[in-house]
């Protein structure tokens, strides 16, 4: 009768365990939407939250002119810029990690950068 309780007891332990065991690899696991890097001519100009609670914009300069990148609750997009066809205004908001936000014209490429990790974690 007493193992039984023992027993039962240990068996909660093993599962608890394991279950904050598998809740914080999932924690610390970052998923590749969480965070957005931005370069311009293959140079990184920022890196970090691909959300906002406030909205957040900024200007990034270029050679041949200038981008407008906001960052809201929704995500990553370039609000307006100064290119000839205005394809990357035209994109909307950054979706997936297979589709990076290209403004050819002024080599500026907004993408997630989660995704570059896991190629890097496959290819080492
Ligand atoms: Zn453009």
């Amino acid at each position: 009768m007493r193992d039984k309780k023992v027993r039962l007891v240990l068996a909660a332990c093993v599962l608890l365990a394991l279950l904050s065991g598998i809740l914080t690899l999932f924690s610390l696991r970052p998923s590749p939407k969480d965070s957005v890097i931005i370069t311009v001519d293959g140079e990184v100009i920022y890196e970090g939250s691909a959300t906002e609670t406030s909205p957040r914009r900024f200007t990034v300069n270029c050679a041949d002119g200038e981008n407008v990148v906001l960052i809201d609750e929704h995500g990553v997009k370039v609000e307006s810029a100064d290119c000839p066809d205005r394809a990357c205004v035209k994109m909307g908001y950054l979706k997936s990690a297979n589709l990076p936000i290209v403004c050819l014209p002024h080599r500026l490429v907004i993408s997630f950068s989660g995704a570059s990790d896991e190629l890097d974690a496959v290819s080492q």
